[in-house]
């Protein structure tokens, strides 16, 4: 088997083959990524989530520092004291597990107080909390569309999206084109019984932001609902971090507010906010909820995060000014970022063995980095994705501009160096 051109995704489904053998060539495959140097998954980190991890190699035996730009702790919650503090206070008083799915014992009161308090942090009442941010959009798109009905996507949406939308119609749209998606609402306008359009508020590859009052507005006007995902928006964009449906004042026009607890807020978990009605029909209908045991006491770090959102706002400052100053640096030496507008910062590289061996360098140069490629992006576009901190320091940025720079140098990615 050649493996140069290989992804993923090659080894998904192959047809006619047992899937003991296709996890052996499998193998095999990680093994050559190994052996090149441009396996940069599942790194072992020996320290906390922060802006430096001590990180162990696949194959070493020494670990190695390196400045972290692939941690979605953007506000640095998961390390705060009093986070840290509320976590340690739910266990000592609820113990470390909740012993049952929601309907049948395993409601308990700091439950029903995180539902609450994500619900009137979006200016709304009713949530329904899932154990992952995953499920969140997964289960709920599952239980709510059918075969008579459609979700209408844009490209761009996360994985989890696309799984809940299995057993329904999709129909997806170029990320961002509106005109598309007006092709798409009108097309869809008499044909169906439900339809919804899904998009992110932040995408998580891009960085960059819908352009939801102009979607709100279309998708309302044929007739369809909006949910929208703002994993990467909660607590980083808006001017009180209540993220893109904050921007754009949105909070009554988004039918389903989809999100996570694993990025800004420190934690793990997602949520769902909607109606009262549509979160109570969720709770006694939605399969991965409803069977499932509810989230640990620990999730009591989560209510002290959403309240430290607006009790220490110089956590945002902290994260915009590095953002600004990242992204600055990395356009002032020509690298193309796309239309980035959050913490989520690409460096267009488009090659794929040209990114690989950028994640490569930069690790070796003590930057630990994310290679994106096919199928998270297209095949032309591969990128090194970074997240920024509000806890990276000037020295920390700078650090990771000179060995941009460098790189640059011998791959030749920045336009200032292609151009020369
Ligand atoms: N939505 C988006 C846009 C994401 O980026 C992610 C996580 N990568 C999720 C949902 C899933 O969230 P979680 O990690 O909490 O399962």
């Amino acid at each position: 088997m050649k493996y140069e051109n290989l992804s993923f995704k090659d080894f998904e489904n192959i047809q006619g083959q047992d899937i003991f053998t296709t996890a052996g060539q499998f193998n095999s495959y990680l093994a050559y990524l190994q052996g090149n140097g441009h396996l940069n998954y599942r790194i072992e980190s020996l320290t906390p989530v922060g802006p430096e991890m001590n990180l162990l190699m696949p194959g070493n035996k020494i670990p190695q520092w390196a400045v972290c730009l692939v941690s979605n702790d953007y506000l640095g919650f998961s390390q705060h004291p009093k986070v840290k503090e509320a976590v340690i206070r739910g266990t000592e008083v609820f113990g470390t597990g909740s012993g049952a799915s929601p309907a049948i014992g395993g409601h308990f009161v700091y439950h029903r107080q995180l539902e609450r308090k994500i619900a009137a942090f979006y200016k709304r009442t009713d949530a329904i909390l899932y154990t992952t941010g995953y499920t969140a959009n997964s289960a709920t798109f599952q239980c709510l569309l059918h075969k008579e009905d459609i979700a209408i996507l844009d490209m761009a949406v996360h994985a989890s999206v696309y799984e809940g939308c299995l057993a329904t119609n999709v129909k997806t749209f170029l990320h961002n084109n509106l005109e598309q998606l007006e092709l798409v609402l009108k097309n869809a306008q008499h044909s169906y019984r439900t339809k919804m359009v899904i998009v992110d508020g932040v995408y998580s590859q891009d960085g960059d932001l819908a352009d939801l009052a102009k979607i709100a507005e279309l998708t309302h006007r044929y007739g369809a609902y909006l949910a929208v995902d703002d994993a990467h928006g909660v607590g980083v964009v808006g001017d009180t971090g209540r993220g893109v449906i904050e921007m754009y004042d949105l909070f009554d026009q988004v039918d389903i507010i989809t999100g996570t607890f694993s990025k800004a807020l420190g934690n793990m978990g997602g949520y769902v906010i909607a109606s009262p009605e549509l979160i109570l029909y969720l709770k006694y209908q939605s399969k991965q909820h409803l069977f499932s045991t509810t989230a640990t006491p620990a999730i009591a770090g989560i209510l002290k995060a959403i309240e430290l959102v607006d009790e220490e706002p110089q956590w945002r400052d902290e994260l915009w000014n590095n953002i600004n100053y990242l992204k600055g640096g990395l356009i002032d030496l020509g690298f193309d970022v796309g239309t980035t507008a959050s913490a989520v910062i690409p460096v267009k590289v488009g090659d794929i063995a040209k990114t690989l061996e950028a994640g490569k360098l930069l690790l070796k140069m003590g930057i630990f980095s994310n290679p994106i490629m096919y199928p998270a992006v297209s095949k032309k576009n591969a990128r090194i994705r970074m997240n920024v901190m509000a806890t990276h320091t000037r020295e920390h940025l700078d650090k990771v501009l000179n060995a941009f720079s460098d790189i640059d140098q011998k791959l030749s990615i920045s336009k200032n160096k292609l151009a020369s």
